[in-house]
């Protein structure tokens, strides 16, 4: 069996940043809590809870320590609570993810009918809808649900950094119906178009793909709707224990990718199983 890894694979800039952060503090001796799992990852979230790294759902689960936003970023009234409170606040937010909060912001100010491209569940989209006034914004998913957006003189458009641009040009194909003035900022993380490039590009060349990351995890998500929608056999697998031989070892090339919270060592282990089958 051959198998091959995309060109760019293993923790994106932004994740990295934010572990590099933890293990800073987890230096200092400090206490440290992270609003929700760290990044989208059991074995990483799992192996930073015995390094004493607690995920929370809400500041009122503590009285003191330091708390880490995460790369999804959070709120400002929750980071204004937290500073209050007299907590440690260290700021893990992609610069990526602020941009799109910055612009999404701007908008707002600016009395434009802000639209996200994203899942509104996401903790990233949650939090930029903090930014802007909730009355004049909506998340769209799919490019029916922007059909169904009211007409305004201003619109402006913005992307979940892990948005598939498939469905971003899809949706604002729709969008441009439903304004006058309508501004569109492609907020797609630069790391993740490249990665749905590279997938593509790998799904086209084999006959199986195997997709390494969190079952929560969105940009692992668009990476697997990415390799069905080509018609090439995918897994969608956590670890090497979700994988069985004998589904795989008729197999003579497989292409291997992760999310942007896998580690290489995941995928490392991954590939070694996957050459030792034959
Ligand atoms: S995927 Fe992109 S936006 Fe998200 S944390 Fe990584 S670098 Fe930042």
């Amino acid at each position: 069996m051959d198998v091959f890894l995309t060109e760019e694979i293993g923790f994106c800039f932004g994740v990295r940043r934010a572990l590099a952060l933890v293990s800073d503090e987890l230096k200092r001796g400090n206490h440290i809590y992270t609003l929700g799992d760290l990044i989208h990852n059991t074995g990483v979230v799992e192996s930073l809870r015995k390094k004493g790294v607690i995920p929370i759902s809400s500041l009122s689960q503590i009285s003191k320590g330091t708390v880490i936003i995460r790369s999804h970023g959070a709120s400002p009234s929750l980071i204004k609570e937290g500073r209050r409170k007299g907590l440690k606040i260290l700021d893990a937010t992609c610069p990526y993810v602020l941009r799109v909060q910055n612009i999404a912001r701007y908008f707002s100010m600016k009395s434009y009918q802000v639209i996200i491209i994203g899942l509104a569940t996401h903790p990233e989209v949650k939090a930029v809808i903090e930014n802007v006034n909730k009355r004049r914004a909506y998340v769209v998913k799919n490019p029916q649900e922007a059909t169904r957006i009211p007409f305004a003189s201003k619109i402006g458009v913005v992307a979940q950094t892990t948005e598939s641009i498939d469905n971003f040009e899809k949706i604002v194909k729709n969008l441009v119906q439903k304004g006058r003035e309508i501004r569109i900022f492609n907020t797609i993380c630069k790391v993740i178009r490249e990665r749905q490039e590279n997938t593509k590009r790998l799904a086209k060349k084999v006959e199986a793909m195997i997709v390494v990351g969190g079952h929560n995890s969105s940009n692992t998500y668009q990476l697997v709707k990415l390799c069905k929608l080509l018609k090439v056999k995918t897994y969608f697998v956590e670890t090497r224990k979700d994988l069985q031989i004998r589904e795989l070892k008729h197999l003579k090339k497989v292409g291997l990718v992760g999310g942007t919270s896998t580690p290489m060592r995941a995928l490392e282990e991954i590939r070694d199983f996957l050459l030792s089958i034959n």
